[in-house]
């Protein structure tokens, strides 16, 4: 078989089952001459480096490590500037120090980024002052603006996806190698937000425990070339399946298949229909997958999934990503770990706190208490202390930014805030100091 028949036969499977949350696009020839340019187009991640992950998630699963996997619940087109992206590393680079030192294990860090363009919607129209249209899919699909021209779907905007998505991830690459990234830079931008805001001062006695362990390896002479470089990968909705499968490609090293739109993909609560085609694409490539699971997932959806997903069993393979709500994560997670385990799978389980506590204020905005994002992490890590299984890590809606989406939080943000910088094209993220926070007040959970 040559690569492209083999590449059809496996990784297009997903074309005749039912597919959730796909564009409506109106040129059905545009989307094939779009798709067959995509397909000639140099990958953007390595299969290699998907292993790679998928090695340090196995480490995740087995309780050697934790992952951190955070980023805008959508990117922008015109929202890929250099300091974006910069800010975003640089908190996501931040709480991965802290959590390292608390956790005492490695930090696997991955970014919602380079590729989180698509997004499910709970509607497809949108209605303001009788006006109906297409509901907003992401920058991928269609414009966020409030006009027919706009919320048409145009499948060009999938070249445009891939595009920002290489500089994007051209600079993030940069940014990780080229020496920005130094622990010991990371270290000094956390002791500048201890001593600069009002609620990184709370953590100074862990700041001073890192500095103390810092200054005493430097005593020593010691200067690890790790301390210079960061391992940091990409990951994104696999929503679109047209753009997602433009992108997958036959390993020349082994013959398998991978996405490499990014290093992992998963699959969300709208779209993780057990015969659907969401869950039968992600089944034919080798990238590490997570799944998003709601308050309605049974076991028996998490046991079929892993079948589907995990049929070997490969610790790494399969990321559950438990997105309850803090007010039902204690008594909806307990029963889905025991049985999960008891199946005998390694999966990796991370908490996003994020999706089960979005509310409406008085505003009209759609927020978060950051109380509620805290509540949920916390019921997490007591349910795996009480069964003695592995919190494995934290996925979150961040930016770098000091933007004012979610309310609550050390340097607090109140209701009435809301409107003053309020820049999410679809979920309310943490600010930077938000995030921080929230890493400080994980780290002290972790040592608990
Ligand atoms: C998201 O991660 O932005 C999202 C839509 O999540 P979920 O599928 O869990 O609702
Ligand atoms: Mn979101």
């Amino acid at each position: 078989m040559t690569v492209n028949a083999e590449l059809h036969a496996g990784g297009n499977t997903w074309r005749s089952l039912p597919a959730a949350q796909q564009p409506d696009w109106p040129d059905q020839e545009a989307l094939r001459d779009v798709i067959a340019e995509l397909e000639s187009y140099p990958p953007l991640v390595f299969a290699g480096e998907c292993d790679q992950l998928r090695h340090r998630l196995g480490a995740v699963a087995r309780g050697e490590a934790f992952l951190l996997q955070g980023g805008d619940c959508a990117e922008a087109f015109d929202a890929v500037g250099a300091d974006q992206i910069r800010n975003k590393l640089k908190t996501l680079l931040q709480m991965g120090a802290v959590l390292t030192y608390a956790g005492s294990v490695p930090v696997v860090k991955v970014g919602r980024i380079a590729g989180q363009y698509s997004k499910p919607r709970s509607k497809p129209t949108e209605t303001r002052d009788g006006v109906t249209l297409p509901t907003y899919r992401g920058d991928s699909v269609n414009g966020f603006a409030f006009t027919p021209e706009a919320r048409t779907p145009d499948p060009q905007r999938l070249k445009r996806m891939y595009n920002a998505s290489a500089s994007t991830l051209n600079l993030v690459r940069a940014f990780t190698t080229g020496g920005y990234a130094d622990l010991r830079q990371v270290h000094a931008w956390n002791q500048d937000f201890v001593k600069s805001s009002p609620s990184g001062q709370r953590y100074e006695a862990l700041a001073r425990e890192i500095d103390r362990a810092m200054n005493f390896m430097n005593a020593c002479g010691v200067d690890p070339e790790e301390f210079k470089t960061v391992e940091f990968f990409s990951s994104h909705e696999a929503l679109v399946l047209d753009y997602e499968s433009a992108l997958t490609r036959v390993d020349s090293r082994t013959g398998d298949l991978y996405d490499v739109s990014g290093h992992m993909v998963w699959i969300g609560e709208r779209t993780r229909q057990l015969d659907g085609a969401h869950i039968e694409f992600a089944s034919k490539i080798r990238n590490p997958i997570g799944v998003k699971l709601g308050p309605t997932t049974t076991p028996e959806d998490a046991l079929t999934l892993i079948e589907r997903l995990d049929p070997e069993r490969e610790p790494g393979r399969l990321t559950f990503i438990t997105r309850m709500g803090a007010d039902k994560i204690r008594d909806k997670l307990p029963t889905l770990v025991e049985k999960v385990t008891a199946s005998g799978a390694q999966v990796v389980w991370i908490s996003d706190p994020m999706h089960g506590n979005t509310f409406e204020a008085a505003s009209g905005h759609k927020t978060r208490r950051f109380d509620d994002v805290l509540d949920e992490v916390k019921g997490f890590f007591e349910v795996h202390k009480s069964l003695g299984t592995h919190p494995g890590g934290i996925h979150v809606e961040l930016t770098g930014d000091d933007v004012t989406e979610c309310v609550g939080g050390g340097d607090e943000i109140f209701v009435d805030d809301l409107h003053q910088r309020y820049e999410t094209a679809c979920d309310p993220r943490l600010n930077r100091s938000q995030s921080l926070d929230l890493a400080f007040l994980v780290a002290e959970m972790y040592r608990d």
